[in-house]
């Protein structure tokens, strides 16, 4: 690979040209299955005509103007977006990290509000919410902080799906302010809470008067069967974060609130150049679109469920298998050993794939995948683990 790209990432030896749906063809006319959707970003598949059509036809009329001015496409996707989620307001950006870092500076607005000079917010172990310094130093993992120093403060950190700890520090932190926390985390190797989790976590916010801000830049946008993955509870968070599925590929994060936290930023406060531009926003309103009229969500529901059936009866009697978990199409597959090398061979076989937490396999499938395209994936990857142990790797 070229070194005129600075080594952020560990590259694959693999570049697509072209994709459709499910599949991706490299340079090479190879043709691969894509089990994860760029992370799970482009939900409705590659090379969407919804999409596509919806670009071209706002490129031709106007990409960008600024939000010193009226933006229709905005204004239109905001308000499709609140009364989706039964959120009040919402604020555009262009990334996931940048929409965390919305809901960071909305918790100390909030926090400054009742008097407390240091708000603080509560993230768990574990957690992933961005990688810039606020969000990094937010995140529940060493590596991705390491040889940043100094972290930014203001945050405590609490075991994930404990509620008795969160209870443990409400006594003796009087300048917390907010909850930040992942309904169901994803980099952290797809750790689904008990089903009661937000519900609590709910309930503990009122109690104290603080923020519940749901991170859905990965579960969100119908990955988990619904909308947003807290529909799956009963309650409604104060802040919720988007990004990744929001434009299917195209940069475009949101920061949505609710009540007293809605009304927090006044002019001045906050901004961004590209936030909410004319083009990202038809991108959004088009997945919108495109996920209500053919009930995508429901969708990942339905296929997840088949895929999490199909793996426990290929795999779930393995004894190198520790656990196979997800909610609607974000599945784990945790693995007794490191498989990270798992990836490299499935590219081989043209089958893209993650492991997340160093012996995870994690699938996000596209939320477009057939069932024929579901058996496919089933049938290749259980293959694929059993000749990984065979090895004995
Ligand atoms: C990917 C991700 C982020 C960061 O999003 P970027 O667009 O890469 O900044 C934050 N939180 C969660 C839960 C994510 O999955």
């Amino acid at each position: 690979m070229s070194n005129a790209l600075m080594s952020t990432y560990a590259r694959l030896p693999v570049t697509f040209e072209k994709g459709d749906g499910c599949w991706l063809w490299d340079t090479e006319g190879k043709r691969y299955m894509d089990a994860i959707s760029g992370i799970a970003v482009c939900n409705l598949g590659h090379a969407h005509p919804a999409i596509a059509t919806a670009l071209c036809e706002q490129a031709h009329k106007l990409v960008h103007t600024s939000n010193i001015y009226g933006i229709a496409n905005q204004q239109a996707l905001g308000e499709q977006l609140t009364a989706l989620a039964g959120m009040d307001r919402a604020f555009f950006c262009n990334s996931g990290a940048e929409a965390n870092e919305a809901a960071i500076k909305l918790a100390r607005l909030y926090g400054h509000g009742k008097g407390i000079d240091t708000p603080t917010i509560i993230v768990m172990e574990q957690s992933f919410h961005g990688r810039t310094l606020a969000t990094l130093s937010a995140t529940g993992n060493r590596k991705v902080q390491a040889g940043f120093e100094p972290l930014v403060k203001g945050f405590l950190r609490a075991p994930y799906n404990d509620l008795a700890a969160l209870e443990t520090i409400a006594k003796h932190n009087p300048e917390v302010v907010a909850i930040l926390v992942e309904p169901v985390q994803g980099e952290g190797g797809v750790r689904v809470p008990e089903e009661n989790y937000l519900a609590q976590l709910r309930a503990l916010c009122d109690k104290h008067g603080w923020l519940l801000m749901l991170d859905e830049i990965q579960t969100g946008m119908g990955r988990t069967g619904k909308p947003f993955a807290f529909q799956h509870s009963d309650i409604q968070p104060d802040v919720m974060t988007l990004a990744k599925g929001l434009g299917n590929g195209v940069p475009i994060g949101a920061c949505l609130a609710r009540g007293a936290a809605a009304e927090l930023f006044k002019p001045g406060n906050h901004g961004s150049t590209f936030g909410g531009n004319p083009l990202a926003c038809a991108a959004a309103l088009a997945v919108l679109d495109t996920m209500a009229h053919n009930r995508l969500h429901e969708r990942a529901e339905e296929l997840g469920l088949r895929l999490l059936t199909g793996l426990e009866l290929a795999l779930g009697e393995q004894d190198y298998v520790e656990d196979i978990r997800g909610l609607g199409l974000m599945i784990g597959i945790e693995l007794d050993r490191p498989c990270g090398e798992l990836v490299g061979m499935a590219l081989a076989r043209g089958l893209l794939i993650n492991v997340t937490a160093n012996n995870t396999v994690r699938l996000l499938p596209p939320l477009v995948m057939s069932d024929d395209e579901a058996e496919q994936l089933l049938h290749t990857l259980t293959d694929l683990i059993a000749d990984f142990i065979a090895q004995g790797k």
